[in-house]
């Protein structure tokens, strides 16, 4: 009986069929896209919209998810599942039952003395136990830039893993059943 697997090194690389037919389409592209039950978080936040107009302070169940493109490695997968999810539950566990505040707002000054997180716009002034706060390198906590904050921090943690830096990657943050924001990065082959 033949083994179908033990081949030379060669065929064993060979394109198959399938990649020699879709390699002369006009383009082609590998996505992975990643959307679980557990990437979820829950936080507070507000921003400001309209120039001076400043939310109270209210909390999101959020949701993510993930696309991710790129060539097929020796495994013919772009990337592994797995790991992609696990990269994302940790970056969606900092985030779980936090505030999430920025630190880029124009007008609004946040200031961490290690004990306590003070956040100030014009007259008014909330304070947070520092270790119940995220202060995201952001100049507004919506949604677009929280996905904005998960896609620079995911490539970061793939690259820690080894993984291959995607050609493309797209992150999906929705606030409220069907309000996504939505990043979408590419990169040079
Ligand atoms: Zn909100």
């Amino acid at each position: 009986m033949t083994d179908l697997r033990s081949g030379s090194a060669d065929s064993e690389n060979a394109p198959s069929r399938t990649e020699a037919t879709l390699a002369v389409a006009r383009r082609q592209r590998w996505w992975v896209s990643l959307e679980k039950e557990q990437l979820i978080f829950s936080a507070a936040h507000f921003i400001t919209f309209a120039g001076d107009v400043c939310e109270r302070i209210h909390g999101h169940n959020y949701r993510v998810r993930c696309e991710i493109a790129g060539p097929l490695d020796e495994n013919r997968y772009v990337i592994d599942f797995i790991l992609l999810r696990d990269a994302l539950l940790e970056l969606t566990r900092q985030l779980d039952h936090h505030v999430l505040l920025p630190a880029d707002h124009p007008e609004i000054r946040v200031v961490d003395d290690g004990r306590e997180v003070t956040a100030t716009f014009r007259e008014r002034r909330w304070v947070f136990p520092s270790e119940d706060a995220v202060i995201l390198p952001v100049a507004n906590t919506t949604a677009e830039l929280i996905a904005g904050w998960l896609a620079e921090r995911l490539l970061e943690k793939l690259a820690e893993r080894g993984a291959a830096r995607p050609s493309a990657l797209r992150i999906g943050v929705d606030e409220n059943e069907g309000q996504w924001g939505i990043v979408e990065l590419e990169f040079d082959a």
